[in-house]
């Protein structure tokens, strides 16, 4: 027999249900990937996510040739591509791993239904999730809405399998393909991806060497040190397991690992574990909400009345708000793809808090700038800290920028490396610099309005309009 195992967001060899199969089958494979005109939720590829698809698209393209095969690429309609591949390669069965998002869940249940009206065995395999999003339930039966108690029913029941074999032998030599070169993923006129080299290496054997390095040292700490964005206090995977480069349950198993084999700092270990769950509960909730990538999963918040400024909005997107925590979160995003969690928080909040703009038009800028921009993690931390997701942050709840960033960039390691221009202010000032004295700053070189902006809005203003706003979504 003859199978094409069908890639999309688990571009790896290691551990994959849909290879797996055809394994155990003892099939001939014949690996492919279809770039598509539109991906995950029915979006086109953003900027940072294209530049790291053709990377780890490269990665597997080689892991595969020396497995003796070749890597089909083509560009276009999934259902065509597959019809005719089959034609091609004269398969019996077409594999893939399974999405959740809409519309391209309604889309692979026609492909199935289209390839077993031919005859053609298709099926689907969970690749990219510890647990699908219809696994666990909640006592009156329905899916779970509010993080902790998912998080204790996974922790309390969940086994990861044992790893599945991968093909020692591929297919696919002498069928026409793209060069993904071809495609012109990487960026050009301007190429801005120089960051990115510098922290990133896609692909299995980047996404296996990251983990490694976290087991290695950081996660005994990582409960204390997640938040520090001074430090590097977490795993670094989350573009390698959006991109499906390493499985959730190879990661799970590791860290279990050091678990059972008496790690210390086991609770440490265990906050770990929570967070890869909440990219499962983020699954959940777009899962069984398909609209929420794009709008408010509590209604409510239709009516809110959000403002429209072009001008604020570039000044966040270009890290000119004023706010050097804020400021700094988003060049590093520009620089390197990635922000973290803590100053996702803290950027999103000045967002739709202060600036009263809606979350859509920052989780826009995400999708278009992150190389993790995943549909489900995305639209639930924006709603989350907009106010308007599941067991979201209430609205109220404004974050301070300033102690945001006195709190977790202590040491203001963060600031001065993505604000070089403050980095002469002592530490009492660098998360306020309008507030030291003109001869502290004229020490420091700043020349406020000038070397770097002042905050787009003051603090207390922005807190009270947000509240405002919110007194008045709630009167509606
Ligand atoms: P670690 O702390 O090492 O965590 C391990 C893994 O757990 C991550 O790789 C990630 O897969 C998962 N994870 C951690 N935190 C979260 C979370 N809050 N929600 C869902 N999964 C989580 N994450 C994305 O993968 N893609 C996104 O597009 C994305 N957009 C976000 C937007 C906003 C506004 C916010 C507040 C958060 C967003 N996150 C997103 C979640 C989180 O910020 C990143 O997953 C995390 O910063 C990645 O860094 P890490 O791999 O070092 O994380």
């Amino acid at each position: 027999t003859s199978v094409i195992v069908w890639f999309r967001n688990d571009l790896r060899l290691a551990d994959h249900a849909a290879l797996a199969a055809a394994v155990k089958a003892d099939a001939k494979i014949f690996p492919v990937y279809i770039l598509e005109d539109t991906v995950a939720g029915g979006r086109k590829l953003g900027g940072a996510s294209k530049w790291w698809l053709d990377k780890s698209l490269k990665s597997l393209r080689s892991a595969i040739s020396q497995r003796g095969g070749k890597l089909i690429c083509r560009k276009g309609d999934a259902e065509k591509v597959l019809h005719d591949l089959v034609s091609e390669t004269g398969a019996d069965a077409v594999f893939w791993g399974r999405r959740y998002t809409q519309p391209e869940m309604d889309r692979d249940a026609d492909i199935k239904k289209a390839l077993q009206d031919e005859g053609i065995e298709a099926e689907s395999f969970n690749t990219c999730l510890l647990t699908e999003p219809w696994s666990y339930q909640t006592t009156s039966g329905g899916y779970y809405k509010v993080f902790t108690p998912y998080w204790r029913a996974v922790r309390s029941s969940f086994e990861a399998p044992d790893p599945v074999q991968a093909p020692e032998t591929f297919a696919g030599i002498g069928i026409n393909g793209d060069e993904i070169e071809s495609w012109e993923l990487h960026p050009s006129k301007p190429d801005w991806s120089k960051g990115f080299d510098d922290m990133w290496t896609p692909g299995e054997e980047g996404a296996q060497e990251r983990l490694q390095s976290f087991l290695d040292g950081p996660v005994r700490e990582y409960e204390e040190m997640r938040n520090r964005p001074d430090q590097d206090g977490t795993s670094g995977l989350s573009p390698h397991l959006h991109h499906g480069e390493i499985s959730p349950a190879t990661v799970w198993r590791a860290v279990m690992g050091r678990i059972n084999r008496g790690l210390q700092e086991e609770e440490s270990a265990w906050s770990f574990l929570s967070e890869i769950v909440w990219r499962e509960f983020s699954y959940v909730l777009i899962y069984h909400n398909p609209k929420m990538g794009r709008e408010n999963y509590d209604s409510k918040f239709n009516k809110m009345e959000w403002r429209s400024n072009k001008k604020d909005l570039e000044l966040w997107q270009k890290g000119k708000t004023g706010y050097p925590i804020v400021d700094a979160g988003m060049r590093q995003l520009w620089a390197t793809g990635w922000m973290h969690n803590r100053v996702r928080m803290i950027v999103a909040s000045l967002l739709t808090k202060h600036l009263l703009l809606n979350w859509t038009e920052g989780e826009d800028w995400f999708w278009d700038t992150l190389v993790d921009a995943d549909p489900a993690s995305n639209a639930a931390g924006w709603q989350w800290t907009a106010g308007s997701g599941a067991d979201a942050s209430p609205y109220f709840r404004v974050f301070n920028p300033i102690t945001q960033g006195q709190k977790f960039d202590q040491t203001g390691a963060y600031v001065r490396r993505w604000c070089p221009e403050l980095k002469k202010l002592p530490n009492k000032h660098l998360h306020a610099p309008w507030e030291a004295g003109r001869h502290v700053l004229e020490k420091a070189g700043i020349e406020l309005g000038k070397t770097y902006p002042r905050p787009i809005i003051e603090h207390r203003q922005g807190r009270q309009r947000a509240l405002d706003a919110w007194e008045t979504l709630k009167g509606k």
